[in-house]
């Protein structure tokens, strides 16, 4: 620890057993292992020394941004350096002509939105965090968010980067071009890797012309599966929305509880959906052709997008919450919520269920008693039955949050042994030591 320490400026090593718990976790239940120091990096420079270190003395690093992960991927492995880099939090260039920015891991991507739209840009990917999480963590786990039914994932914004791998070489990826095809493409590869095999330490990011306001359609249901077939209904009619939420009776409860919205007793489910191109009108038919009791179209809808966003704070307020992500294609949309209501009924368990509906992607919160170390078997019965269903129905396990460590023990269902070999590799061709972030995504 003492090389460590000396290698790096003053103060950026911290030892003490209650701050290195204290970044040791994500905003999952897991019980975090128990790190030997954090290193609050503020500079490429101190990631390569952390990263030249810990190889030389084959010490784990765990990649850290600002810890909002549903997955486990920055929750600390026993003996760990928690590498930080919520302190990189320069926009390094924003360049208004070339429709780009190049910005440090640490900066809030809120922020990133807010300084591109000083210059009539956006930056598009939103995830429902993005007040509180990262740059880097969002690329490292290819985040979604609100805006990505019309403007794609995280990786659809990423341009290039700069990554420090293992032994502290530094790799520079991709391009600030609008195009770009030399070489294999490591830029996706890096995008979702989920800090395994490289600490991200500068990326250049896509900006988009800054929409105008959208109209808003907020669609009331008195059944959630019928409130999915309306989503089918949009998506197949070509809608193009900017925006289309799903949100159940159990997480409408849950959000009525605690800000009081008003919720009528008949309400099953809602959809929010947006658009800039004048479909609201057309949704707004969808959504009434496929059973809603109450749709209004309104002109600014930032108070209900809003509360779209506190779906998971309110969750977190009932008990601890086991967070699945899974994605189904469109159409299956009606099938996987009729088949997570199943399961919530065989096993008795609360599953409060919000979605990126647009994207097939759904968020079934299972809630478990406080103080429980770990979910309870029913718990863990219900999440099986609603990864497998979601895997029958040609979906994915995780559309947005990543494996991480929650995940691991389904994995296999969805990748099949070739794909596992293949991981492996690419794992052992950047990481020989499996010192970065072990035990996770893969
Ligand atoms: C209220 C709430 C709402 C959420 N909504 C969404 C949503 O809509 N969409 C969505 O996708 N997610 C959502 N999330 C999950 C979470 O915010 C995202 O996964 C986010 O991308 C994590 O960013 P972070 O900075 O907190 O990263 P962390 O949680 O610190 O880390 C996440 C992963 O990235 C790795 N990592 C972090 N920084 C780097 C880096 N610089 N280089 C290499 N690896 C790195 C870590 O090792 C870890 O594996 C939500 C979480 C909360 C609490």
């Amino acid at each position: 620890m003492n090389e460590l320490k000396y290698a790096l400026p003053e103060g950026r090593v911290l030892t003490d057993p209650d701050v290195t718990a204290s970044y040791g976790r994500d905003r999952t239940f897991l019980e975090p292992g128990k790190a030997r120091a954090v290193v609050l990096a503020q500079s490429r420079d101190d990631v390569v020394a952390t990263l030249r270190w810990a190889s030389e003395h084959q010490v784990p690093v765990v990649p850290r941004g600002a810890g909002t992960g549903l997955a486990g991927g920055s929750t600390a492995v026993d003996g760990c350096v928690i590498l930080s880099l919520h302190r990189m939090t320069a926009i390094r260039e924003l360049s208004a002509g070339d429709e780009i920015a190049v910005v440090e891991p640490g900066v809030i991507t809120a922020d990133l939105d807010r300084a591109a739209r000083e210059h009539g840009l956006m930056y598009a990917p939103d995830p429902s965090s993005y007040e509180i999480s990262t740059i880097g963590g969002n690329l490292a786990t290819n985040a979604g968010g609100l805006r990505c039914v019309k403007y794609g994932v995280t990786r659809d914004s990423a341009l290039g980067l700069e990554v420090v791998l293992a032994d502290g070489r530094i790799l520079n990826t991709g391009r600030r071009t609008v195009k770009g095809v030399t070489g294999y493409d490591l830029t996706s590869l890096f995008v979702g890797s989920e800090g395994t095999l490289g600490v991200i330490t500068l990326a250049t990011v896509r900006l988009r012309r800054a929409p105008a306001p959208p109209a808003t359609v907020a669609a009331e249901f008195t059944s959630a599966v019928d409130a999915a077939s309306a989503v089918s209904a949009i998506i197949a009619a070509g809608c193009q929305p900017s925006l289309l939420e799903l949100i159940d009776h159990a997480t409408l409860r849950a959000i009525d509880d605690w800000k009081n919205i008003g919720l009528e007793p008949g309400t099953r489910a809602m959809l929010i959906a947006q658009s800039e191109d004048g479909a609201e009108q057309r949704m707004a038919g969808l959504c009434e052709e496929n059973g809603a009791s109450n749709v209004a179209v309104e002109e600014d809808g930032s108070e209900l997008v809003g509360l779209r966003r506190l779906a998971y704070p309110a969750k977190e307020r009932l008990g601890q919450c086991l967070v699945e992500d899974v994605c189904v294609p469109r159409t299956a949309l009606p099938e996987m919520i009729a088949r997570i209501e199943a399961a919530a009924a065989a096993h008795d368990v609360l599953i409060c269920t919000v979605a990126h509906a647009g994207d097939g992607n759904l968020h079934p919160v299972f809630v478990f008693e406080r103080g429980l170390p770990e979910p309870p078997p029913n718990v863990w019965a219900a999440a099986d039955e609603v990864f497998r269903a979601a895997l029958d129905l040609g979906g994915t396990l995780t559309g947005e949050h990543g494996v991480g460590l929650l995940k691991r023990r389904w994995l296999a269902l969805e990748c099949g042994p070739v794909v596992t070999e293949i991981h492996h590799g690419i794992k052992q061709l950047f990481d020989p030591q499996n010192i970065l972030n072990p035990g996770k995504a893969i």
